[in-house]
Order: structure tokens, then sequence, then C-alpha cells
């Protein structure tokens, strides 16, 4: 049985093994160049590292002014110690599910966006659109923040992330932190001759709890989390740890921000246990009453069928590095795939729901007015 174009490009980029670490991004980004060259775009890879490329496609239009801008990441999560009922390589299809590491998390959004971006090429649609590809957004957005000063004048946003189909208009920061405790070791049938390391950030991570329950949630965003995604120390049962370390992913939010958080960790864990932060991602919001924000949930509603309002998403995005770098753009994250299927092992993505994407994103590139007054904001600012 065939299958629609973007339905099969998925397919193709999932057999494309983007796993990050290492990413090698750019077989998929050389894989979406070649189809685009046939089309009257201009298309361009940016390198962030040997192998690692990001790309940048742009639709001129007509219509002078900023783009509308839709952007995913090429990279996917590893396939994890788990094994999978299937293979995560093969972009296997059984009914309505295509299976594979990506297929949600994003490459079947990825596809929508790429196939959209040909039709609105192929219609010559009047207003500009970008198309915004990115290399290492699961290890904190590298590419994004490689590529943001090449993207150009953007008067929206689109991530295609997946959200059930429903348009996410802010999501939580993130502060990830590396916590190391030192202590002193001695022989384990006599430990109170030394001082437990490993006891001793115990005792930093409970503190950390405290001041994480104590954080107030965000009216949209929800209540700041925690999780301690790695810990590591000692060397042998019979002796008293010297050094124990833990990484710490924590999801912010605007009222307690990167600065605020590690302020009152640090103040709260003590001397005893270095903090160090590894990555920082400020949360994104934009405003409910925009009016582009408002069509993007109509048009929405209207392709996918669902009654679906704005709200925030749980995980972090490139919007996070490009909004700021941009202006200020109202964004739109919204894509094929449940989100709770992000991340974990027998990963599959709704064949129907990419497809409905592919509707969508080329509704909003053919409804897209450049809002030059954005524009004035940007160049006084
Ligand atoms: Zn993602």
């Amino acid at each position: 049985m065939g299958y629609s174009a973007a339905v099969e490009l998925a397919r193709q980029l999932i057999r494309v093994d983007t796993t990050n670490p290492s990413g090698n991004e750019t077989r998929a980004a050389r894989l979406i160049a070649d189809r685009l060259r046939h089309l009257d775009v201009s298309v361009e890879l940016h390198e962030l590292s040997p192998g690692r490329e990001s790309l940048i496609a742009r639709h001129v239009g007509l219509r002078p002014g900023p783009a509308l801008c839709l952007s995913g990441h090429l990279d996917t999560v590893p396939i994890g110690a788990v094994p999978w009922s299937r293979d995560p390589f093969a972009g296997e299809i059984d009914g309505d599910r295509l299976w594979g590491r990506g297929s949600t998390d994003m490459k079947g959004g990825i596809a929508a966006m790429v196939v959209a971006f040909e039709r609105l090429s192929a219609r010559n649609a009047s207003a500009p659109v970008t198309l915004a590809l990115t290399a290492s957004e699961e290890t904190g957005c590298q590419g994004a923040a490689s590529i943001v000063d090449k993207i150009g004048a953007v008067g929206a946003l689109v991530i295609a992330e997946p959200t059930s189909e429903s348009a996410a208009i802010s999501h939580k920061g993130v502060l990830w932190l590396r916590l190391r405790a030192l202590g002193k070791a001695a022989h384990g049938s006599k430990p109170e001759l030394g001082e437990n390391a490993i006891d001793r950030l115990i005792a930093g991570l409970a503190a950390i709890r405290g001041v994480v329950l104590e954080a107030t949630a965000h009216p949209v965003m929800g209540p700041v989390t925690a999780n301690v995604g790695t810990i590591a120390g000692g060397v042998a049962t019979n002796i008293v740890p010297d050094s124990c370390e833990a990484t710490l992913d924590l999801r912010i939010v605007p009222g307690f921000d990167a600065r605020e958080a590690l302020r009152v960790i640090r103040s709260r864990v003590g001397y005893s246990i270095n903090v160090e932060p590894i990555l920082s991602l400020d949360a994104v919001e934009s405003s409910a009453a925009d009016p582009w924000l408002n069509s993007v949930v109509a048009d929405a509603n209207h392709v996918c069928g669902t009654h679906r309002s704005t709200g925030s998403a749980a995980f972090f995005t490139d919007a996070s590095v490009l909004v700021p770098a941009l202006g200020y753009p109202p964004v739109a994250i919204i894509g094929p795939g449940n989100p709770a299927l992000a991340h974990q092992v027998d990963e599959w993505c709704s064949v129907g729901a990419i497809d409905r994407a592919v509707e969508l994103y080329e509704r909003l590139g053919l409804n897209w007015r450049p809002n030059v007054q954005f524009v004035n904001r940007i160049q006084e600012s």
C-alpha cells in the first residue's frame, strides 16, 4: 500500500539514525536538501561540528516582510537500554501507527513541515516562509543557537514538536545541574573516621526537593519539577566514599528562573556540595491575545477536527533559543504525535496525524501575512 509523501519521508528519516549523542544529523539534513533542490527555494546547510548540519531553506514569495518560520529538530534521543518490540530504525507501519525512534519526536512533524514547504513553493505562495531544521536540540538546542543569526527576519514561529495537534504557546525553561560532594575515605568498618560523600549528596538532593516544592507554580505552565538523571559515587562496599556526583534536570517557570533557582539551591545545599550549571534555557511565553496565535488555533481546530485551545508544553524546545534571538515573535508549538510517547521505548506516531499536520502547516503558510509593525518593533529595540 502506498503512503503519502510526508509519511514516506518520515519513514526515510527514521531509517537515518540521528540519535544524540552523537547526532550525525548531516545525512538527514542532506536527504531533505536534495529533495528541495529542484524547487525555486534557497537551501543552506550549516555545520555545527563534523557530521552535524542544520538546514535553512527559504521561499521568498512576492510579499515583502518577515517570514513565517517552520522549525523542528533533526536529532532524536537514544533508543535506551530496554529492548524494543519493533525495530527502532525500520520505519515500520502497522495500521495507523508509524513505529520508530523519532516517529513522534519529531521526524513525523519534520516530514510534514518539509512537504508543506514544498507545496507552498510549488504553489508560489505569496508570503515568505523559512524552514529551519536544527541539529542537536535534545542536548540543549546547540544547533538552533548556531544558526539563529542566519535565519533572517521572522514574524511568527511554528515548532513541530508533538502536541497531539493542539497548540501550545508557552513552555517551561530548563536548568541542568551537576552536583558534586566530596568526603573523606576510611575503612568501611570505621565509618566514623571518614566523611561519606554519598550521604552528603543525598542530603543535598533532599534539600533541593524542598526548594522545588516551595517554588510557586506558574498559572499556565504549572509547577517547577526536578529529576535526578544520573548518580555515581564510591569505589567499593567496604570503603567510605570520598566522592559522589549527580546530574539534576530542573524544569523552571517565570518567577523562578535559572538565576533564582541557582541562588536558592546554592544557599540551601551549603558549601559541601559544588553546584555547577550545565544547561540553562529560559521559558517561552507568547500572548494568548496574539491574533496570529488565535488564527493558528482556529486552523488547527478546523484541520485536525478537534476543539483545542492554547496551552503549555512541559518539555523545552528550540524556541528557548530562537524566540529571544529573533526578537520575540509569537510561537505556536504544534505537531503530530502524542508527547507521552516521546523518548519512550516503542515510540510511534499516528500516520493520519502526520497527514493532517501537512494540511495545517500549508494552511498557515498560505494565510501568513507579514506583520510590518512587528519588524518595526525589532528595528526600534
Ligand atoms: Zn523534540
